[in-house]
């Protein structure tokens, strides 16, 4: 059962729901500290790089690119790409990976000459979006990753972790997409930084280790902890094919 039929939204306010989840989260969890980067390029590159594996590996290319001192946007938009894809090998797809930063730092390059503060200061944020999204390679995902880890502008990143939990609760139905899946967070949260931050890092947290795609671990689960999401994760006992147009194992822990 879907529970987005219980109508569960009419019976809170969404802001107060949304608020009541990340309370129970940070409670239970504690701060998640991300991005893990010693700068804001690194963010970036782990952004590119986390596409379609889990943390592990692209922590493995990060040490790489850490050894050959290529965690630097000049030195990365010298390198040579075939040398730059076996550095990352251990990220996947590192061939189509390092066309793909190669690709962000042109954009960077020459739209701001690998300043990030200018970057921001020169563009609209939601212009600055579209010239991410215009990048070969660069999906919503990733540019919210980008936006929001990177350049610290209030877009909230959504994911399979954030798909999977809130379907199981009945706030979405099978059939969502990124951007409506976002709009229920930046239409109803306050637009933070900070709190969006945070919230898609507890998201995740939670995502790995209790609601495991095959079979949800609801038990001591921090969002098992309030009657009325206890209720709607009853649907959570059941399998379903989930959204194939969220990426799988995207951000760090
Ligand atoms: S209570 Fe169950 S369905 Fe809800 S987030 Fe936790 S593991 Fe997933």
């Amino acid at each position: 059962m879907v529970r987005a039929d219980l109508g569960l939204w009419g019976l809170m306010s969404k802001t107060v729901l949304l608020l009541d989840m990340y309370e129970a989260m940070l409670a239970a969890l504690g701060k998640s500290g991300w991005w893990p980067a010693s700068s804001s390029f690194e963010t970036i590159v782990g952004a590119v790089l986390t596409q379609n594996t889990n943390w592990q590996n692209v922590e493995k290319a990060l040490c790489v690119l850490r050894e050959q001192n290529l965690l630097d946007p000049w030195r990365m938009e010298a390198v040579e790409e075939d040398l730059l894809a076996e550095y990352i090998r251990s990220s996947g797809y590192y061939r189509l990976k390092a066309r793909r930063l190669k690709n962000v730092v042109f954009f960077l390059r020459d739209s701001c000459d690998f300043d990030l503060d200018c970057l921001v200061a020169d563009f609209a944020a939601d212009e600055l979006r579209e010239k991410l999204l215009a990048i070969k390679g660069v999906g919503p995902e990733t540019a919210d990753t980008i936006l929001l880890y990177a350049l610290d502008l209030p877009f909230f990143v959504v994911d399979a972790y954030t798909f999977r939990i809130m379907n199981r609760h009945g706030f979405v139905p099978e059939q969502t997409c990124y951007e409506e899946l976002q709009a229920i967070f930046t239409e109803n949260l306050p637009s933070d930084a900070t709190l969006f931050n945070e919230y898609h890092a507890l998201l995740v947290r939670v995502g790995k280790s209790w609601c495991l795609k095959k079979k949800p671990v609801c038990e001591n689960c921090p969002l098992q902890c309030k009657r009325a999401w206890r209720k709607a994760a009853g649907c959570c006992q059941q399998k379903k094919n989930y959204s194939s147009a969220f990426i799988k194992g995207t951000g760090p822990t």
